[in-house]
């Protein structure tokens, strides 16, 4: 995990707590007040309730009282007190029935009724002069209705003379009440434990878990309130009023109910909300994160990982504890360059894409990589010989058809593969550089193919790397030098010129032939200076040998392809001449015929000036390169030096090469050219071109090239053959 991911989940976490955190407070908060809101408000009915139960029972005492005044007043008949306490009773409707109970227990009651007294104990009580509410009774006209009566003396004087008794139905009055105050709960009205009413139907023992209890607590106790469920704000309270009547609210309604749950399940929405708010952040960050890791490890074009996915692969691979057998296919288009000049970018850019699918498709989309413009590498799990072999064959075979680019378009296409497995001990950047090194090895070979990596190439490799970069400081050291090797005229038995070679021993890679140090002083246009060096070095030599060489003896120097064609090439040759001061006619200058081929042009203007010179002109390697024989009467030389792989042919394959030797002699010699058969080692190569009639030879059996001091005492040496 990235640094940055690792800040983004902190954050992220951290917002996401802040979020619950306070919600949870929220919720707290919000509960709490809930609680205080409906502990408060129960409590303010509680005490409504019961000050209105008081009330209502003091003022019926008050009238009842009254009443009492004016009956000792009235003082009158049965029947009067019967007319009168019916007349009250229509004024004050609060009474079911008003009465009068006389010592011996007759009531005369409002409506004209005339009945023995029950509720015994209260008559008795208000006889000895208190004020009583009764028992609950049902009422003796309507049974459905349990009501109180409220009995209180009526006193002439010191003496009772009766019970006045008013009937009260509270539940009925309490539940006007109720109704007028849009109560938000339930309210009971207790006399003592009995229950004289309740707003609801349902019985109260059924309400909740502690109405039992509750019960208990009203007998013993003036006043009481309990939290019957905190999460709904469930309270339960009562208060005792006057005259054992108990009010007793329950606070519970599904509106408050809902209060709380609905903050609860708000709260909850909140923390989602921001949950998944937070989920998208994140899935954002990551999918930015995975898309800019993407534009650094993919390639655009083929979208396959690049260099930097191949280098922590190899790591791990390579990681001696981890360690794993596996081969790295390095794949290289070949002439991919020239198509991208030829064709353009674009049409580049369609082959690459068309090229890595095709491999991509090869690979099963595993493990392929794109790690340079026409570079791609493949890793496959086995190292098994056989099973490598197919995979290249067929890797190879992958371009056997052109690229259809369009319908019009199509393109030839060729791959050249170096392999090279893992081992023990490797690390990313030398596999890398060994395949390359195969990859391109395969190319040096024509492409098209694929190149196991070797040790041995790798020796060579690094052989070619010293030399590379050591051969340009070999002029500025003095480390050159040159050889003579003589070249034998068959006729007189003779040596009749040399040819100059150049020699390199460099201090630190030891002698270096000159097939591999030319091509390269080539290559960088060092073979100019060079070149320089070596006409001025042989001129000297030429100078130095002036009373030595007979008449008509020269000395053959080699001119390479970039040291023909550069401009100064002619002035060159003339200063150095006068400079040193040799006749012309003593140096020869050979070209190869691959060279006159390929700038068959210019090399004739050069080579007639040369001859116009006085200097004579040789075809040097003939038989090698591709041209035909029309190039012998084409170029103005005097020499053709055929190439010593006539001899080595003619010894495998025999009397076709012999033919087309004497063919080439023969029309060289028709020309008025002397033919030099280069490379004979042995008597009877010497004795079979004597027979096909070569003028001169030049190989080993004469001599090898040797320095001056000793190449001029072979001049003079007497020769058998
Ligand atoms: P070349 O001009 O064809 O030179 C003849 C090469 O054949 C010489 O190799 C010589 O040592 C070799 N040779 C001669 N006789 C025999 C023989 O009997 N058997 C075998 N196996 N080889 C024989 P060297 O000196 O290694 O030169 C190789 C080539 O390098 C030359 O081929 C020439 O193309 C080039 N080169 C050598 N010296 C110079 C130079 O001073 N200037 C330029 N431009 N090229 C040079
Ligand atoms: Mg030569
Ligand atoms: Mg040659």
């Amino acid at each position: 995990m990235s640094k940055r991911q690792i800040q983004a989940y902190v954050l992220l976490s951290l917002i996401l707590l802040t979020v619950v955190a306070l919600t949870i407070i929220n919720y707290q908060d919000t509960k709490q007040y809930v609680i205080e809101t409906v502990d408060n408000e129960t409590n303010e009915l509680l005490k409504n309730f019961t000050d209105e139960t008081n009330k209502f029972s003091n003022e019926r005492v008050a009238e009842l009282e009254l009443i009492a005044n004016y009956l000792v007043l009235l003082d009158g008949t049965d029947e009067e007190i019967i007319e009168f306490l019916a007349n009250q009773r229509d004024k004050m409707p609060f009474f079911t029935s008003l009465g009068f109970i006389n010592p011996k227990g007759e009531t005369l009651a409002g409506d004209g009724s005339r009945f023995k007294v029950n509720q015994i104990e209260s008559f008795e009580r208000a006889l000895q002069g208190e004020v009583v509410f009764s028992d609950l009774f049902p009422l003796y006209q309507d049974p459905d209705q349990i009501v109180t009566a409220i009995r209180l003396p009526v006193k002439k004087g010191d003496d009772v003379i009766g019970v006045l008794s008013g009937v009260v139905n509270m539940g009925n009055i309490l539940g006007s009440v109720a109704k007028e105050s849009s109560l938000p709960g339930s309210l009971y009205l207790f006399k003592e434990e009995q229950l004289v009413f309740s707003t609801t139907d349902e019985p109260f023992d059924n309400r909740f878990d502690y109405a039992a209890d509750i019960k208990e607590q009203m007998k013993v106790k003036e006043s009481g309130s309990i939290l019957v469920e905190e999460d709904s704000a469930h309270f339960v309270m009562f208060q005792r009023a006057g005259a054992d009547w108990t009010v007793l609210v329950d606070s519970y309604t599904n509106a408050l109910d809902n209060r709380i749950s609905t903050i609860f399940w708000r709260n909850t929405l909140v923390v989602a909300v921001t949950f998944l708010i937070l989920c998208g952040i994140l899935f954002y960050i990551r999918r930015n994160e995975v898309r800019e890791d993407n534009l650094l490890k993919r390639d655009l074009l083929t979208n396959l990982p690049n260099r930097v996915v191949l280098e922590e692969k190899l790591k791990r691979d390579l990681d001696p504890t981890n360690f794993k057998q596996f081969t790295l296919f390095f794949v290289n288009l070949d002439r991919f360059k020239e198509i991208n000049e030829r064709n353009g970018y674009q049409i580049g850019d369609r082959v690459l894409f068309e090229v890595s699918n095709k491999i991509q498709e090869f690979s099963n989309r595993n493990d392929l990589y794109r790690v340079g413009g026409d570079e791609f590498v493949l890793l496959v799990s086995t190292q098994d010989e056989e099973e490598l072999k197919t995979m290249t064959t067929a890797l190879v075979k992958l371009m056997g058809e052109p690229l259809e680019l369009s319908t019009f378009e199509s393109i030839w296409m060729t791959l050249s593969l170096g392999i090279r497995k893992s081992e023990l001990g490797d690390w990313p950047d030398l596999m890398m550089q060994d395949a390359t090194f195969a990859v391109q090895e395969a190319k040096k070979l024509g492409g098209n193919r694929a190149v196991f990596f070797s040790q041995e190439l790798a020796n060579q490799n690094e052989r070619a790397r010293l030399i590379a970069n050591n051969v340009v400081h070999a002029l500025h050291n003095n480390e050159y030098y040159m050889v003579y090797q003589p070249v034998y005229e068959l006729s007189t038995q003779k040596i009749k010129s040399f040819e100059a070679l150049l020699r390199w021993e460099s201090p630190l890679i030891g002698a270096v032939s000159p097939i591999e140090f030319i091509p390269l002083l080539e290559d960088n246009d060092l073979i100019v200076p060079v070149g320089r060096w070596i006409i001025r070095q042989v001129a000297l030599q030429v100078k130095q040998w002036e009373n030595e060489l007979h008449d008509g003896f020269h000395v053959a120097i080699n001119i390479s392809v970039k040291q023909m064609m550069h401009p100064d090439f002619m002035n060159d040759i003339k200063s150095i001449i006068q400079d040193v001061g040799i006749s012309p006619s003593s140096l020869m200058f050979e070209i190869t015929e691959t060279v006159a081929v390929q700038n068959s042009e210019l090399a004739s203007v050069l080579l007639t000036e040369l001859n116009e010179y006085g200097v004579q002109t040789a075809l040097d390697d003939f038989g090698t390169g591709y041209s035909s024989l029309s190039i012998l009467k084409l170029l103005p030389i005097q020499h053709v030096k055929v190439d010593r792989s006539f001899l080595m042919t003619m010894e495998n394959e025999g009397e076709k090469s012999q033919i087309i030797l004497q063919g080439i002699l023969d029309i060289a010699k028709n020309l008025g050219m002397t033919t030099v058969m280069e490379g004979v080692e042995t008597e009877e190569q010497l004795f079979l071109l004597k027979e096909m009639g070569a003028h001169k030879i030049q190989g080993f059996l004469i001599s090898r090239p040797m320095v001056a001091e000793l190449a001029i005492k072979l001049i003079d040496q007497k020769w058998t053959y």
